[in-house]
């Protein structure tokens, strides 16, 4: 039966698909296609592993057979005997074989699916023991995972097999090998959603997560269609479902009927076409009507992402969020080569443009690892984040310091701070920014001019930007934390999202403010939050006097349309009208 959710649109566009529920605990487990040739192999390893954990439970038995009946607790040995049934279960194994054979996954992710599958069954049943087993079905999977993890896959990551996109006729003849697939999980973290750029998704819906949240920011920069927020879509759409995503409307239609299939299917070709049109732009200068030229420059998240935005189009990085060079390590941080080699692959990679580098921004709901989750404070988004968590971290903060100053050599290069709000942190960064070329003196090694920046994204630094303009050759404004704490909205909560407004007057007023002073004292300012990517935004930025926007690298050719069509001599007067209203969104939608 068709039935929808509805969520927070996070990255536009239209995906179709079946639906893969991973579990947020096992997103770390590969998820890629084998080749047919490879499916006796795949499946050899899921027994090789499930004959491994059999072997675990019964040496565990025969050491308490050899103890004697009194030592073994009796609830022990029943579990252990629960185990082994579940491992021999035919279930299991004929699921797990069906995932691998029908549908080409690799082992993990087929054990992991049937998994899924009869976990619901469980959750579905009357009888609370048996409701209970689930526990020890996820016990075994682990155990299974675990000793599957000393048999090597032959196939490797990076050869997995792209999916086709389907033909209408695909989709209504339920193929079941080469659709697409859609990613539903209860959550996703920034990490976990980069660890998918590139892989077999066509889409990611999750239950929780606000439109700014780090992991729709990537969900964005993957450029495919995400919903987050879409509440209990982990629980109403199950494995193997036909789902479809509206990232432009944030809405998760399940199990489609023929007629909504073939609609949605009209709406995604006709998105193709839009994109197609837009690319005509790719090598049109951005400059307005009456002849403002206006930087479009890109936000990236890794290195390797700078090609793809010389592609797009764009004529600079205004944001490399360097943070990903830090997640998901198990806290054995990058040193100084590699963080070096990685910036240095960056300013490569843009070929002569600038390169703005962000010092690390972790904290709030950007930890370092999963298991880092920031739960022991009671605000995260307020507490030991970005600069006052390298402030805090000397040493680590001078290793990221001298990795950028060394890296600047091979190219035009900027350094960001974000979060400052001080003056004595300002004050303290630029202490350690000389300390950093110090030792470098000290040890022989060149390193590059760069160009210093701040962040403004915090309203104390919006209201005192004497001292920012003082000290820093440019700022950049983060409007997705700037909205954060000006609106007292966590930008990652879901239940709160309808209140997180770029449009509020006093939003509008921090940023234009922002841009006015900056441009009085004649240094560069640009917007890096997601507001600078948002086209329905563009025509007021501009009125404000914008002139620089930093944005995911798919969204530079949308912007440049809206750019081109726009005269900033009329917008500036609309955009004061704009601002003085009590609600500014209700005129900007009349416009
Ligand atoms: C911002 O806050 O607007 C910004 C660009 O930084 P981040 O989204 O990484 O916090
Ligand atoms: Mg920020």
């Amino acid at each position: 039966m068709t039935f929808s959710i509805h969520g927070l649109a996070v990255a536009r566009g239209i995906a179709i698909g079946r639906a893969v529920l991973v579990a947020s605990s096992r997103m770390d487990v590969a998820h890629y296609f084998i080749d047919a040739s490879q499916i006796e192999a795949e499946i050899d390893r899921v027994r090789i592993g499930r004959d491994a954990a059999v072997d675990e439970i019964q040496r565990l038995q025969a050491s308490m057979v050899r103890k004697g009946a009194k030592e073994t607790p009796h609830e022990l040995a029943a579990l252990l005997e629960v185990h082994l049934m579940l491992l021999k279960d035919v279930e299991l194994s004929g699921g797990v074989k069906r995932w691998i054979t029908d549908r080409l996954y690799n082992a993990e992710w087929a054990l992991t699916t049937q998994l899924d599958v009869i976990a619901r069954q469980f959750d579905e049943m009357e009888d609370e023991y048996l409701r209970e087993r689930k526990a020890d079905l996820e016990q075994i999977t682990e155990k299974v995972l675990r000793a599957m993890r000393g048999v090597a896959s032959p196939v490797a990551l990076t050869s997995a097999r792209a999916v086709r996109k389907p033909s209408q006729q695909d989709l209504l003849l339920d193929d079941t090998v080469d659709v697409p697939l859609i990613l539903v999980a209860h959550d996703l973290s920034p990490s976990d959603m980069l660890q998918f750029k590139k892989s077999v998704f066509a889409g990611f819906i999750t239950d929780v997560g606000g439109k700014t949240s780090h992991t729709a920011i990537v969900a964005r920069s993957l450029d495919i269609p995400a919903v987050v927020g879409a509440r209990l879509s982990s629980q109403l759409v199950r494995q193997d479902d036909w789902v479809i995503i509206d990232g432009d409307a944030g809405v998760v239609v399940v199990d489609p009927s023929p007629i909504i299939l073939a609609e949605y299917g009209f709406k995604q070709r006709q998105g193709e076409l839009e994109r197609g049109r837009l690319t005509r732009l790719l090598n049109t200068p951005a400059v307005t009507l009456d002849g403002q030229k206006i930087e479009l420059l890109a936000n990236i998240e890794m290195p390797e992402d700078a090609l793809g935005a010389v592609k797009a189009g764009a004529v600079g990085v205004g944001l490399f969020r360097s943070e990903f060079l830090f997640m998901g390590r198990r806290g054995k941080l990058p040193n100084e080569e590699e963080q070096y080699h990685a910036y240095k692959r960056a300013i490569e990679g843009m070929q002569g443009l600038s390169v703005t580098i962000r010092t690390v921004d972790v904290g709030a709901d950007k930890p370092l690892d999963k298991s880092m989750q920031d739960n022991a404070h009671l605000n995260p988004a307020l507490g030991l984040r970005a600069i006052r968590w390298s402030l805090a971290d000397p040493a680590m903060f001078l290793t990221q310091l001298r990795a950028i100053l060394r890296a600047a050599v091979h190219g035009p290069t900027h350094l960001l701070i974000p979060m400052l709000v001080h003056a004595s942190e300002i004050r303290h960064t630029f202490s350690l920014i000389d300390r950093a070329r110090v030792e470098l003196d000290n040890r022989g090694v060149a390193y590059g001019p760069v160009k210093i920046g701040a962040m403004i994204e915090i309203p104390a630094a919006a209201l005192t930007l004497k001292v920012f303009l003082k000290y820093f050759d440019f700022l950049s404004i983060g409007t997705n934390d700037l909205i954060q704490y000006t609106l007292a909205i966590d930008r990652a909560d879901e239940s709160v999202a309808h209140l997180y407004d770029p449009l509020h007057p006093a939003v509008l007023r921090l940023v234009a403010g922002t841009i006015v002073e900056c441009q009085a004292q004649d240094k560069p300012v640009s917007v890096c939050g997601e507001m600078a990517g948002d086209i329905s935004l563009t025509r007021l930025l501009l009125g404000m006097g914008l002139r620089s926007f930093s944005m995911h690298p798919a969204q530079i050719l949308a912007v440049k349309q809206e750019v081109l069509r726009a005269d900033t001599s009329k917008l500036k007067l609309w955009a004061e009208q704009v601002m003085a209203e009590d609600e500014p969104g209700l005129r900007m939608n009349r416009h």
